[in-house]
């Protein structure tokens, strides 16, 4: 079971408009997301769907490039948040 821990934290001003989350491997299944709190609620659960679709598609272990990556993840949490897509997350 992967374990999943979440942070909502403001980033500081040099991050705003490039970084709206934040995920790091822990170990094998253990995973840290920090989301910046200061973003719309909607922006905030988009970016964490973003990031949990990084870790569900198994992007920690694949040697696609980085572009094919964010692309992926942002389509679904586009799915997921039934909005247009947008602004790719990093
Ligand atoms: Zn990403």
């Amino acid at each position: 079971m992967v374990k999943i821990t979440v942070h909502y934290l403001p980033f500081p001003d040099e991050c705003k408009g490039t970084v709206k989350g934040i995920c790091q491997q822990l170990s094998a299944d253990n995973y840290l997301i920090a989301i910046d709190s200061s973003l719309p609620e909607l922006e905030q659960l988009r970016t964490l769907a973003h990031e949990k679709a990084h870790i569900y598609c198994g992007h920690y272990d694949s040697d696609l490039p980085l572009s094919v990556l964010e692309n992926e993840a942002d389509e679904i949490s586009c799915l997921m948040s039934g909005n247009k897509r947008s602004q790719p997350e990093k």
